[in-house]
């Protein structure tokens, strides 16, 4: 984390919360951030809730200027058209979503995404106007066999291809084998992870936009080990799956520097 990226807590939900629940979450973590006296300049915050709770939070952000960032889990890379069950960019657009998920290992084991789909959600995510935040990273396989930077660096190589120069985008280095196991990686791993793949950036795009382009860590993160991994200096933020979904736990993980 350095002064120049505002760090970025994001919350993604996953397959949790049907919209009335997802209204009651966000009112109580804007309540327990508000009694906690929460800086919002400081700390930006993201929810990404599943697609039909989208419009309820929405509503409710408006509504109650409460100053979180909402997301989405996943879009379609097709415009429009017969793609059933798909999601366009420009849907997401118009519910003020401002990051896109694209390439989160749970969609790439689980649903067969490879590279190209993740690029090319990426692209559709940038060209209505949203930020895609693009997850990488390696399996326990991968681990062992090629070092923990080599895939993430791989799949960001990738995912950044078909996407224009100027685009904006965030990453989430998120080590498989580290999502939902209890078992984090170390701050020390994360921050290795992370410098190789702002050094990637800066081959790729530049200093000015590696400067600029905040990464994430991802996998087990919890308010107890969340401030080791914002101390490094090229972490900038998690993105965080199951405690994202305790009110009290995620409000104390966006207050890590408490
Ligand atoms: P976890 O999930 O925090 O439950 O490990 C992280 C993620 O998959 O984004």
């Amino acid at each position: 984390m350095t002064e120049q990226r505002t760090p970025l807590i994001a919350g993604n939900w996953k397959m949790n919360f049907d919209h009335l629940q997802a209204i009651a979450f966000v009112q109580k973590l804007s309540w327990s951030l508000k009694d906690a006296r929460h800086d919002y300049t400081d700390v930006e915050v993201a929810v990404f809730p599943p697609f039909t709770d989208l419009r309820s939070v929405q509503t409710l952000l408006s509504a109650d200027k409460i100053s979180l960032s909402l997301g989405a889990q996943d879009v379609s890379p097709h415009a429009s058209g017969a793609y059933t069950g798909d999601v366009s960019a420009d849907m997401l657009a118009k519910l003020d979503v401002g990051y896109v998920l694209v390439g989160h290992s749970e969609r790439r084991q689980g649903h067969g995404e490879d590279d190209a789909t993740v690029g090319a959600k990426a692209l559709a995510a940038h060209r209505a106007g949203m930020v895609p935040m693009i997850c990488v990273g390696e399996t326990a396989e991968d681990l062992e066999e090629h070092g923990a930077a080599a895939i993430p660096v791989a799949q960001l190589t990738a995912a950044l291809a078909e996407l224009p120069e100027d685009a904006e985008f965030v990453i989430a280095y998120e080590p498989v084998w580290a999502i939902g196991s209890g078992q984090a990686a170390t701050p020390e791993q994360a921050q290795e992870v992370a410098k190789a793949i702002r050094d990637a950036l800066r081959e790729l795009r530049g200093d000015e936009r590696a400067d600029a382009t905040r990464v994430l860590y991802g996998g087990s993160v919890a308010s107890q080990n969340v401030a080791g991994f914002l101390r490094q200096p090229d972490v900038d933020g998690a993105l965080v799956g199951g405690a994202s979904l305790k009110v009290d736990e995620f409000s104390r993980i966006i207050q890590f520097k408490k």
